[in-house]
């Protein structure tokens, strides 16, 4: 093994210093180096997250065609991948760059980060295709819209996205202006998919979204809730609480999932955030017995206080969310976030 990785070694070593960064980061995208489970991008895609033209591509991987099967043209890269000839080579790369994994974090974000970019907002005006305006580095490879979803769904997954909107990095809120919150193809990202993380990672996100009007106010009494109900998407329901062991009446009066008694969709373990806990339940389209509760939470304050303040978040395609906090009125030391999908206005109606 040691003769090998060392045959490795001088491989890796005549590759030139200034491409060595870009052939790391392609090989990342192409799923040689140990980055994420998911299926793995054509060439042609991955080199398009890093706005890379075929020559750059190629370039990128001149020296390592010993160790790597490479799509032999640009037209054959648009349905195939990057391989190893042999396993060990993937190995080797996993050992000589072990925190390659926490590395693409970053290099995830910022390439879905320049993808978003390139997406300008036409004020209040939403496009049904915001991806239209990407421009691409390949011929004949139409993957705009893969493009768009990835590097929203990207955004959204990154543990980093959080500590960067905070930090108020102008280029990561412009893409939070015009990504969409809609997931398509949840195994098609380059990193693994939590899209609630933006918001969750740190929930002080939520109050400095407000201040810089990404998040806009609304009133309870002018929301079209079947855009709500009708959307299909992921509803997140959260509570903080003072100690981790604390329960809210709400939570134990919870609803079971179905006629079985089980819950399909349980509290995540509590997980300290600043001066609370956290404990969160995902209800994936809404569409279950343990979503009611919401629901009816909702309804009301629609009836009996119409000016209730929520924060609403309309995405680059018309996609968005409500998030509506309160405190617990049985327990005052518990406060409620609800996370809600929203569809395009008219979008159950057609
Ligand atoms: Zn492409
Ligand atoms: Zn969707
Ligand atoms: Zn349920």
């Amino acid at each position: 093994m040691a003769q090998l990785y060392a045959l490795y070694d001088r491989i890796m070593s005549c590759i030139p210093k200034r491409t060595f960064l870009s052939m790391v980061n392609l090989l990342y995208f192409a799923g040689i180096l140990p980055s994420w489970d998911n299926d793995r991008y054509a060439l042609a895609f991955a080199a398009e997250w890093l706005h890379m033209t075929p020559e750059i591509a190629y370039g990128c991987l001149h020296h390592l065609h010993s160790v790597l099967y490479i799509p032999p043209t640009p037209e054959d890269a648009v349905e195939e991948s990057v391989e190893v000839h042999h396993k060990s080579f993937k190995d080797y790369l996993a050992k000589r760059y072990s925190g390659a994994k926490e590395e693409f974090e970053k290099v995830a974000l910022d390439a879905a980060v320049a993808i978003l970019k390139e997406i300008s907002q036409k004020g209040n005006v939403t496009d049904p295709q915001p991806w239209e305006c990407l421009m691409l580095c390949w011929p004949n490879h139409d993957c705009k819209e893969g493009l768009y979803y990835g590097a929203s769904g990207t955004i959204q997954s990154s543990k980093l996205t959080c500590s960067r909107t905070i930090s108020r990095d102008s280029d990561t809120i412009q893409a939070l202006r015009v990504m969409t919150p809609c997931k398509i193809g949840l195994d098609y990202l380059p990193l693994e998919s939590s899209l609630d993380t933006w918001l969750t990672e740190d929930v002080t996100v939520v109050h400095v979204l407000k201040e810089l009007q990404v998040f806009q106010p609304a009133q309870v009494g002018n929301l079209d809730l079947d855009r709500i109900w009708e959307s299909w998407e992921d509803f997140h329901v959260l509570y903080f609480s003072k100690y981790p062991s604390q329960v809210s009446p709400r939570t134990q009066a919870q609803i079971v999932c179905n006629d079985y008694g089980d819950c399909v969709h349980e509290w995540e373990t509590s997980i300290k955030k600043g001066n609370h806990y956290l404990t969160m339940r995902t209800i994936p389209w809404g569409q279950c017995r343990c979503c009611e509760r919401l629901k009816n939470d909702l309804m009301n304050a629609q009836a009996n206080t119409p000016d209730t303040i929520v924060a609403t978040w309309t995405g680059g395609d018309g996609w968005g969310l409500v998030i509506y906090d309160f405190v617990d009125p049985d327990n005052q030391e518990i406060e409620w976030r609800y996370i809600m999908p929203c569809a395009p206005p008219g979008y159950g109606c057609l």
